[in-house]
């Protein structure tokens, strides 16, 4: 458990080598691929990049520039990323843990500091980074996000509308009232990408029909 404990507490904090492979074409005209690796910050990184505001250009020089409006997506990351700050938090003076400035610090403080826990509070507090791990999955990396209109939140208690999130490029999703992911490598079926996927498409269908 204390291995998994640390696998998790990695994905969020260190960076990592990500390697792709790009085609393209030559200047002779041949077609070329080529492996292009480059270095991905920790996951909590990501997450906090993605809602860094977009500036706008000062009208004239010397005038002091506004930031441009956030896009939504972003405003959702950064208090998803608020949210993992403040559980850290919770679990570093719950362990009586001296806190740091950057959560990055405090994930490590607190993988070093599992050792000290029972089973049981070590057990909870892996699922609580996984949980972690799940939101910045669904948040960052995605080339398309889908949020389905009008669709209610399947799980019981929630029902929240339009707070679906679905990452399409790495088929992970997300409740932005409730905090409910979902993934392919679900351990039970309720978390499972494709039974949401199902859900939604019964929904919209109906609404279509
Ligand atoms: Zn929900």
């Amino acid at each position: 458990m204390l291995d998994q404990i640390a696998t998790v507490a990695d994905d969020l904090t260190e960076p990592h080598m990500h390697s792709e492979s790009i085609t393209g074409w030559d200047r002779n005209r041949h077609r070329k691929t080529r492996r292009w690796t480059t270095v991905q910050p920790g996951l909590l990184a990501q997450l906090h990049q993605s809602v860094i505001p977009v500036w706008s250009t000062p009208d004239d020089f010397g005038a002091s520039s506004v930031p441009a409006s956030r896009p939504p997506l972003a405003v959702e990351a950064l208090s998803r990323h608020d949210e993992i700050a403040m559980a850290v938090l919770r679990w570093c003076t719950s362990m009586g843990l001296e806190t740091r400035v950057s959560v990055e610090s405090n994930v490590r403080a607190l993988v070093g500091a599992t050792p000290k826990l029972d089973e049981e509070t070590a057990a909870a507090l892996l699922d609580e980074m996984r949980q972690w791990r799940r939101w910045c999955l669904v948040l960052t990396g995605w080339e398309q996000l889908y949020c389905p209109a009008g669709v209610p939140c399947p799980i019981v208690g929630c029902g929240m509308r339009n707070s679906l999130r679905i990452n399409l490029t790495n088929a992970t999703a997300l409740c932005r009232a409730c905090g409910s992911t979902w993934t392919k490598d679900a351990e039970d079926d309720a978390g499972a990408i494709g039974v949401l996927a199902d859900y939604i498409k019964q929904r919209t269908d109906r609404t279509a029909a």
